[in-house]
């Protein structure tokens, strides 16, 4: 069968959404080292490592994880979406932002809550203002629209990812359908939530390739439903998991080849 339909995750496949994070980090914690005598890369470790902590000890963790929401989106989404659970989520991040960061501040010896408080706020600025987009996204979705339906599958909220999506305003409009994890209730690997895409697109498995660079998500759900599917590691990453993709690529425009040849 024909391929007829490509299905792109969205962060850190199209959205290079690891760099805008560091970005955001290296501009908040460089802000903290103005005001105290502190090393900017050492206060980035420490809250990554107090945001994890206090995001896994929250009752909505188990909520995170089924739809895949990660500890640092919840350091800048507001979770302002329809459910209960997201709406727990949303009191709960407002506590999570000003205690990461006072928490990392105090693993630095410096005790100021509301300064915590302001950097908290300030990451979400600039998380808001630090959108990257890999240089070769545009490019691959234009020779690929014409051709193909196109098919965005994202994990998270609905109202961060579609915020991710209003501040790259060019990546929406390539695609035929959106389907975001918070929507549905469960996040990829889930087979029903893949089962529930090729309805939308209506699409059968083999129609379909899924593109994403994490293997527990987009790879195993993908292989799930019997759909193939192309792993972009652009870091090299050792596969140390027993999810075999069944095609590897470095970058999105070795997409297009490959596409050519199968
Ligand atoms: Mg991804």
């Amino acid at each position: 069968m024909t391929i007829k339909t490509i299905i792109f995750d969205l962060d850190d496949t199209l959205l290079w959404d690891k760099q805008s994070i560091k970005t955001a980090f290296e501009k908040t914690c460089t802000y903290a080292g103005e005001k105290y005598d502190i090393d900017p890369e050492k206060l980035e470790e420490a809250v990554r490592i107090e945001a994890r902590k206090l995001y896994e000890s929250y009752e909505t963790y188990d909520h995170t994880v089924l739809i895949g929401i990660n500890p640092f989106e919840g350091l800048w989404g507001t979770f302002d979406d329809p459910t209960d659970a997201f709406q727990k989520m949303k009191e709960i991040v407002i506590t999570y932002r000003k205690e990461a960061w006072t928490n990392g501040l105090k693993v630095l010896g410096v005790d100021d809550s509301e300064f915590g408080a302001e950097l908290g706020e300030r990451f979400v600025e600039e998380r808001k203002k630090s959108p990257f987009v890999y240089e070769d996204t545009y490019a691959v979705l234009d020779e690929l629209k014409d051709q193909y339906q196109l098919v965005l599958l994202t994990n998270g909220a609905p109202s961060l990812q579609n915020l991710k999506l209003e501040i790259t305003p060019e990546i929406r409009p390539y695609f035929d359908q959106v389907i975001i994890s918070g929507d549905f209730g469960k996040g990829k690997p889930d087979a029903q939530l893949f089962e529930y895409m090729m309805d939308k697109a209506g699409i059968t498995a083999s129609e379909g390739i899924m593109v994403g660079d994490n293997l527990n998500t987009d790879i195993k759900g993908s292989a799930s439903v019997g759909m193939k599917n192309v792993w972009i590691n652009r870091e090299g990453n050792v596969n140390e998991t027993d999810v075999e993709p069944t095609y590897e690529i470095t970058s999105l425009t070795e997409l297009l080849e490959l596409l050519k040849k199968i």
